[in-house]
């Protein structure tokens, strides 16, 4: 997955004042875009003008990385989205969960309850309204990736009926308020597919900074001879497959890609 980018070392240890060094890795963005020197490298800080104001993100290893405004370099602009396949995983994963921030920050440049611009909190991750001191806090939205097998030991595909990932997935959705998470996989699994589901047992999360999500796997079961009542505003497919089957998905750098090569594996019952 994305992540796991051992033995690397990922440190997200807020700390206010830190300044780059010549080698660390300085982030630029423009909506969805990322600015890199070109198609296989990112900036280093010697490489920006000094003038530049850099908010530290995180380090990896002995690397800090921070987020600019680069846009007056000459540079090219790639999708964030390819940085899920990037050559050098580790440094994906740092784009990926930079850019995340970055939305954030985007998102957030004024109050929501008194409109002032907001500043950087110097004590946590964190926007502050000097104003009203309204604290607004990364969004991070929880969602579930849910495994659903059956009684002759198949489980459920689906495929997205709208947007860019039209290989095939499990079923999945975000959190709603006031339930738990356990309740979020039988809500979303009725309502995608109609099926009731039991024995529901947590497998691993996944921070997942495409969608600002932070998702959690989860293995259940559909006992009996349950018809399955596609929602087709969500969905275009949704049947059992087989162990054996080929199941073609994206890449690996998802859980739910993870979760469907463990099932093949015969690791779920
Ligand atoms: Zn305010």
């Amino acid at each position: 997955m994305i992540q796991d980018i051992y033995p690397h070392i990922y440190n997200n240890t807020f700390e206010p004042g830190v300044k780059p060094s010549n080698d660390d890795i300085i982030f630029s963005f423009e909506e969805d875009q990322v600015l890199m020197k070109d198609e296989h490298q990112f900036y280093h800080y010697h490489e920006i003008s000094k003038e530049s104001i850099c908010y530290y993100l995180f380090s990896i290893d002995d690397t800090k990385f921070f987020l600019a405004d680069l846009t007056s370099l000459n540079h090219i602009k790639v999708s964030f989205r390819t940085m899920r396949t990037f050559e050098d995983q580790m440094l994906g994963f740092a784009a990926i969960t930079a850019w995340h921030l970055y939305r954030w920050i985007q998102d957030n440049k004024y109050c929501g309850k008194c409109s002032h611009p907001m500043d950087f909190d110097q004590k946590e991750r964190a926007m502050r309204c000097p104003h009203c001191s309204n604290i607004v806090y990364p969004k991070i939205s929880p969602a579930v990736i849910v495994g659903v097998t059956n009684d002759k030991g198949q489980i459920l595909v689906t495929k997205y009926a709208r947007g860019h990932y039209q290989s095939y997935a499990l079923v999945a959705g975000y959190y709603e308020i006031g339930e738990t998470i356990e309740e979020t996989v039988k809500r979303e699994v009725k309502e995608e597919t109609g099926l009731d589901v039991t024995d529901i047992q947590y497998y691993k999360s996944q921070p997942w900074s495409f969608s600002s999500s932070l998702l959690f796997g989860f293995w259940c079961k559909a006992h009996g001879d349950q018809p399955i009542q596609m929602d087709e505003s969500e969905l275009r497919v949704a049947r059992w497959a087989n162990r054996d089957e080929e199941i073609n998905t994206l890449d690996d750098a998802s859980l739910t890609s993870e979760m469907i090569q463990y099932f093949k594996q015969g690791k779920v019952v």
